[in-house]
C-alpha cells in the first residue's frame, strides 16, 4: 500500500496490511512541515526458534507502532519518535511494515522454558 504524501492531510488515512499471520493497521496523518505521524498496531503471531534452545515457539505480537514519516531527507533532530525517510513523496506502508517486523524478529528471543530458567537464576 502506497500513499502519496500530498494526499495526507489533517484527516487521518487508515491502512491495514497483512503478511503471513501478522496484521499492521492504524492511520497516518499530517503532522507539520514534511512530517507525517503514523499511529499503528502490529498484531498476530509468528513462529521462530528460541535463541537458547533452538526450539521453535510461537510469539504473540501486540505492539504499538508510533513513528514519524518524513517526505524526503529529515534534517531536524528534536523529534521524540523515530523518523523514517521516504523518497519520491510516497509513503510505502509495506516498507514500514517490513522493517518493523524485522526489528521485532531480530529481538533476542527466549521460549517460555528458557525464560523461566533465567528469571529463577
Ligand atoms: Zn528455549
Amino acid at each position: 500500500m502506497k500513499i502519496e504524501c500530498r494526499r495526507i492531510g489533517k484527516t487521518p488515512i487508515e491502512f491495514t496490511l497483512e503478511k503471513e499471520e501478522i496484521r499492521f493497521f492504524g492511520s497516518i496523518v499530517f503532522q507539520k512541515g514534511s512530517l507525517f505521524y503514523v499511529n499503528g498496531h502490529i498484531e498476530g503471531h509468528f513462529n521462530a526458534p528460541c535463541d537458547i534452545c533452538a526450539e521453535p515457539f510461537d510469539t504473540i505480537l501486540n505492539e504499538v507502532i508510533e513513528i514519524l514519516v518524513s517526505d524526503g531527507m529529515y534534517k531536524g533532530m528534536d523529534e521524540a519518535l523515530d523518523v523514517v525517510e521516504m523518497t519520491d513523496s510516497v509513503v510505502d506502508m509495506e516498507t514500514i511494515f517490513h522493517s518493523e517486523i524485522e526489528l521485532i524478529k531480530c529481538d533476542y528471543r527466549r521460549c517460555p522454558d528458557c525464560d523461566n530458567i533465567t528469571v529463577n537464576h
